[in-house]
């Protein structure tokens, strides 16, 4: 059960006792697979609608999120970004929030996480794309395209309108990119919703995004393996989790080579470079929502400035890997042995 970034290893050591998990991989939202694996020992058709409702709640958000395409009745991030500099659009509530959220966000990561990047990620991502039709044509993207980018990335040319349910970005060079929080997000919406259920000992991998719905039957948490970046068919770091989240940032997952070097997707606001602090960042914290914000973020950052954030917000438990391989963790990121 490889998916993304991250593994929960099933049929660990006391697999005799435990529970068969019922699996469902047929999600493909935000341009990666998802699997919805139940430990609860529920029947195929308590589990079948279970999969059925979280498939409905990740589609609308899918959609609302997407910057690539439009859906018949919607208006969504792509609408928003075409009317860059004109009118405002009027959107689902569910939109206005999760914009809101992430202001929110932008601010607790001191503008690390910033959906307003979307003109410079949109360069980098075109010179992946170009990169994949052609590889021996790989190029990177015009320093001073890069430069001219950057200038139309401010936080506040979105503009939010609550009271009417619209939003408008005020630059017609400026475009949002949700790629840092959107998964992670939406993740988070389809566990409150099981929670709220009642349901528990589930575990989604919402495309790399792991979310864990309580803990197994006998109160137990599950081994989870995080990717060696250096070579991710192994693993650098074996955890127990339970009742959290748990993401990783990478840059081995997305990238495309120029020149004989690698280039990844995670960008420096600084440097308008793919970021090379780390090769990778995981975090574990209960709302997966903040974990996907926080594992960009602190990809963004030096070790000290990131340990600073988490240990100002609490309850964040992060493990750090650097090219070398070498890694660092919070106190709390407890290692075990597998
Ligand atoms: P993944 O999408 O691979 O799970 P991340 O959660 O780290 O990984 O999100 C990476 C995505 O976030 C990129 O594909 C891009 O859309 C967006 N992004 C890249 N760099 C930044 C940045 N510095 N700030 C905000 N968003 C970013
Ligand atoms: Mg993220």
């Amino acid at each position: 059960m490889i998916v993304g970034q991250l593994v929960v290893l099933t049929g660990c050591l006391n697999s005799v006792k435990e529970i068969k998990p019922q699996g469902m991989i047929n999600f493909t939202f935000f341009d990666t697979v998802s699997n919805i694996y139940s430990y609860a020992g529920d029947t195929k058709e308590v589990f079948t609608k279970n999969c059925e409702e979280v498939f409905e709640i990740l589609n609308e958000y899918h959609q609302l999120f997407d910057v690539y395409h439009e859906y018949s009745g919607v208006n969504n991030l792509c609408t928003i970004n075409k009317n860059a500099g004109g009118e405002a659009i009027v959107v689902d509530e569910k939109l206005i929030e999760f914009l809101l959220y992430t202001k929110e966000m932008y601010a607790l990561t001191n503008g690390k996480a910033n959906v307003m990047l979307g003109s410079v990620l949109r360069l980098w991502h075109t010179a992946r794309e170009d990169a994949s039709n052609n590889p021996e044509q790989a190029k990177i993207p015009e320093m001073d395209l890069l430069e001219e980018a950057i200038r139309h990335t401010s936080i506040d040319l979105l503009e939010i309108d609550k009271e009417n349910n619209t939003v408008r970005i005020t630059d017609p060079s400026a475009l949002i990119d949700v790629g840092a929080i959107g998964k992670g997000y939406a993740t988070e919406k389809v566990a409150q919703y099981l929670e709220q259920k009642g349901i528990t000992s589930y575990v989604l991998n919402i495309g790399g995004n792991i979310r864990i719905i309580g803990t197994k039957v006998d109160g137990k948490g599950w081994n989870t393996g995080i990717k060696n970046p250096l070579n991710p068919e192994t693993y650098a770091f074996y955890t127990n989790i339970a009742d959290t989240s748990c993401v990783t940032s990478g840059d081995y997952e997305r990238y495309f080579v120029a020149d004989g070097k690698k280039y990844h997707h995670i960008i420096d606001s600084e440097t308008l470079m793919p970021a090379n602090y780390f090769s990778s960042i995981t975090v574990i914290t209960k709302d997966s929502g903040l974990a996907d914000t926080l594992s960009t973020a602190l990809f963004c950052m030096n070790y000290e400035d990131g340990l600073e954030l988490v240990e100002r917000l609490g309850n964040v438990e992060v493990l750090w890997i650097y090219s070398d391989g070498s890694q660092k963790t919070t106190d709390g990121m407890i290692s075990i042995k597998q």
